[in-house]
Parts: C-alpha cells; structure tokens; sequence
C-alpha cells in the first residue's frame, strides 16, 4: 500500500517510521527543507506524562483576562478581529469546566504515557541519541507557591507518578549550578520524567526510516488533497499529483487548510510560544535535567553544553513574529538561575505555533473520507506524544487494533458536537 505524509515535524517522522515498520510504501511531503523545521523545532524538549495537561483548565479563562495588557505574563491573549479565533476561544472557555478538564487530561495522559514507552523502545531498538536527560525539577520561588503545589501532588498521587517534593537545599543538592541569589522555597522532582532535542530525535529517527525505504521529499508544499468518490487517491504538490492509497496528514495547525476543502473543520489554533537557546561557557555549571520555573511558567532544559530556554502561551494571530517582552522573560528566568552560566547576549531567538485543539487531546485516525487519516493537534506536548501517536496512526493502517483506548482521542468527539 502506498501511503503519503503530509509534513514532517515530529509527528510526521514518528509516523512515517512506524508506518514504514509495517511493509508499507511511504513518501513524506514537506514544505521545508528538512525535518523538524518549525513547531518541532526550538521547543522545550520535555516529556513529562504526569504532567501532560490541556491548557483548557478552570481558572484559566480568568488568568488569561487578569494578564490581558501585561507583556512579561506566561499566557497571553492578543484578541484579533478572525471569526476562526472567537470560535475557537468560545469552544477553549467551555472546555475549562473541572468536569471537562478532567476528562480531556485522562485521554492526553493515556496517550502520552504510551508514548514514552514507545519512545524508549525506539531508543532502545536504534541506540538513538538526542542530547537526553532523566528527571524533571519544577521550581518554586516562594512558601506561597509551594503550598499551591498541594493539589499538583494529589494528582500526581492519584495518577501513581512518582515525585518527591523539595526544599530549597534538597533543590540545590540536585541542581548545583542552581543561583543562591534567586529567592528559593522549594520543588517537585519527578525523577522518571525526561528531556531530550526533539529536532535531533526527528533527524535520527528519519535516518532510520530511510533505512526502512521511506522517501522524504523536501522544499514540497501540498496544494490539495486528491478525492474521487469519496476517497483520497493522492496529493498535489505544485504541478505533481502524486497517488497514494492513504494519506496521513501531519502538517500541524496548516492541515486545516487542506482539510476544509474535504468537509473536514477541525478548530486547530496555533498558539505560539518562544524560546532562546545558548551555549554553556565551558567552564560553567548548568543543569542536569529540565527545569520549571513554575512563577514565570518557563522550562530550562540542558541540550548537551547548550541551554534551551522555553514558554509563555500567546493566542492571537498567526504572524510568526519575534516578540522582545517574551524575549527578555526567557532570559530573565535563565539568568536568574543560572546568572553567568552562559553569554545570554549570544542567544539565538525562536518562536513556533503550537498546533492546538481547544480541549486539548490530539485527533487520531481515520476521516470520513476513505483512506485519509489524521496526526494532528498535539499542542503544547507533541514531543510527549508523538511515538505513541505514530504507534497507533500505523495499527490502525494495518488493521490492528490500537494498544491504547482511543476514546476521545478520534475525529468522532468532533463529530458529535461540530
Ligand atoms: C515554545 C514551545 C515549547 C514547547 N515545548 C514542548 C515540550 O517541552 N514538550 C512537548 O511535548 N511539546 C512541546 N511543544 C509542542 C511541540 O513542539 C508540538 O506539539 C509539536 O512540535 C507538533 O509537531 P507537529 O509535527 O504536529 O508540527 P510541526 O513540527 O509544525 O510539523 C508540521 C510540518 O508540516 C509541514 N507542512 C505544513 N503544511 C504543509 C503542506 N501544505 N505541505 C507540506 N508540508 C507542510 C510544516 O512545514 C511542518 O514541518 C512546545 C511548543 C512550543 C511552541
């Protein structure tokens, strides 16, 4: 069977690997000129299940309001006139319900859960290395905050995720280079959780694919899908129709684009978030696993002897624009932390889209279209998700069933309330 990949970010790589273990003919359609080019790119790097959330979540709606007109804040709103973006928040604030927030983290848990074994069976199986590192720190600057953490820990409890909860010398044990000058009340460590480089992942594992006879072909850009009767039969891509069996979209929050001519409308939003990535001084003592600095919502997570400095949630428009308030938070945190870790004038500035649902899970599967299948809406933890995801887009190419429950995690939840 011959199978077409639309796009390839982490997504698309993962999937086009697993589809590729499965015997079956894979081309990878991407616009860029590699993998891993934009939202996969120059994010945080952390897989943390335990903590795979959906932004929707109560007290969100009225956070995001508190900090409408503060530059600095971790999540902001910049409201533009786009019908598409009013439908999307309106659908967001109803998905902020406890009830509803619970659901939406049981169906992202599952999946990412899934996904760090798979990923650490492809890790295993290719020897695959990515600049990784094991555990995750989550920070708190004052006894306020870490009292808040209360309810974090009950989760964490109930879910059975191991953590240990800090004080500030156990933090400093922990993290050595850590500042004594930045006010410290203490931490969560999750000792299980883990970073890595997403992009290199993306690039070793695509070496892998190719070994398997997968066919990536860059500076690509899909202009339609092909559909006769009901089915896909191909792509077009400038004046190329290439045919396919079955196609797997994977293209982020662009496959709407695609998709609405196909009757398929899927409320994706990219919202965007930044980074800054430096080079440790050679001498200095950076950290050993990710960081949360939980005031300022910011990840510092070590990529060999660099540093990748990542946050803030800004819903707005889709200009992907260099913002210099959410510039200088990376940079204030990471200094704050680690003052003269790192030449932070030196920093080489990012800012991606994440492909976003408003409540949350991805969407898996197939369409009513026969033989178009989606990867796609994986948000703010794609890295988290994606070798689960592929895992499952290929069972179910296969014939197989999943080893995951795919409940809420399918086209269908959209299709019962469009
Ligand atoms: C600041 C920030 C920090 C983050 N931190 C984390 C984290 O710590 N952990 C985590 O799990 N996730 C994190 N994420 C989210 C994660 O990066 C995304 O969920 C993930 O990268 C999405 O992958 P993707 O493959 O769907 O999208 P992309 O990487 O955007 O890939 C889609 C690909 O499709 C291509 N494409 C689009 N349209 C077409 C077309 N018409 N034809 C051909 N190609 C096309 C694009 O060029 C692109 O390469 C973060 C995101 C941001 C912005």
């Amino acid at each position: 069977m011959r199978v077409i990949v639309v796009g390839a970010g982490i997504i698309g790589v993962t999937t086009a690997y697993e589809l590729a273990t499965e015997g079956f003919e894979v081309l990878v359609l991407e616009r860029r000129g590699g993998v891993a080019q934009e939202t996969s790119f120059g994010n945080a790097g952390v897989i943390a299940p335990g903590y795979v959330t959906p932004w929707a979540a109560p007290g969100m709606p009225g956070k995001v309001l508190s900090h409408l007109f503060s530059a600095a804040s971790p999540v902001i709103l910049r409201p533009t006139l786009d019908p598409r973006l009013w439908r999307w928040l309106i659908r967001w604030v109803g998905e902020c319900r406890a009830q509803r927030w619970r659901l939406n983290k049981r169906r992202m848990q599952r999946l990412a859960f899934y996904s760090r074994d798979r990923l650490h069976h492809l890790r295993g199986r290719h020897h695959l290395q990515y600049e990784q590192s094991q555990g995750y720190l989550q920070l708190v600057r004052s006894e306020r905050e870490l009292e808040q953490l209360a309810p974090v820990q009950a989760l964490l409890t109930e879910d059975g995720v191991p953590f240990e909860r800090l004080d500030a010398p156990a933090c400093r044990r922990l993290e050595p280079g850590l500042s004594t000058l930045t006010p410290l009340a203490g931490g969560l460590h999750l000792p299980e959780d883990e970073s890595g480089n997403c992009p290199a992942f993306a690039g070793a594992l695509r070496r892998e694919a190719q070994a398997l006879g997968v066919r990536f072909q860059f500076d690509a850009a899909v202009q339609s899908l092909r559909i006769d009767g009901g089915r896909v039969t191909g792509v077009q891509q400038g004046s190329q129709h290439h045919p396919a069996d079955a196609v797997v979209m994977c293209a982020g929050a662009d496959s709407v684009m695609l998709l609405d001519p196909a009757g398929i409308r899927l409320p994706i939003w990219p919202v965007k978030g930044y980074s800054a990535t430096v080079a440790l001084r050679p001498d200095a003592i950076g950290p050993t696993r990710a960081l949360m600095d939980e005031t300022y919502k910011t990840a510092i997570t070590p990529m060999g002897r660099r540093l990748r400095i990542a946050g803030t949630a800004e819903i707005g428009d889709r200009q992907l624009r260099l913002r210099p308030a959410a510039l200088q938070t990376l940079i204030k945190v990471a200094s704050d932390w680690f003052a003269t870790a790192a030449p932070w004038s030196q920093a080489q500035y990012w800012v991606g889209a994440r492909p976003m649902l408003p409540d949350g899970p991805p969407v898996l599967g197939s369409t009513p279209i026969q033989g178009l299948h989606l990867n796609l809406g994986h948000g703010s933890c794609g890295w988290a998700m994606a070798c689960g995801s592929a895992r499952v887009l290929a069972d179910l190419l296969a014939g197989r069933e999943p080893a995951i429950d795919l409940d809420g995690l399918t086209l269908q939840r959209y299709r019962r309330s469009p």
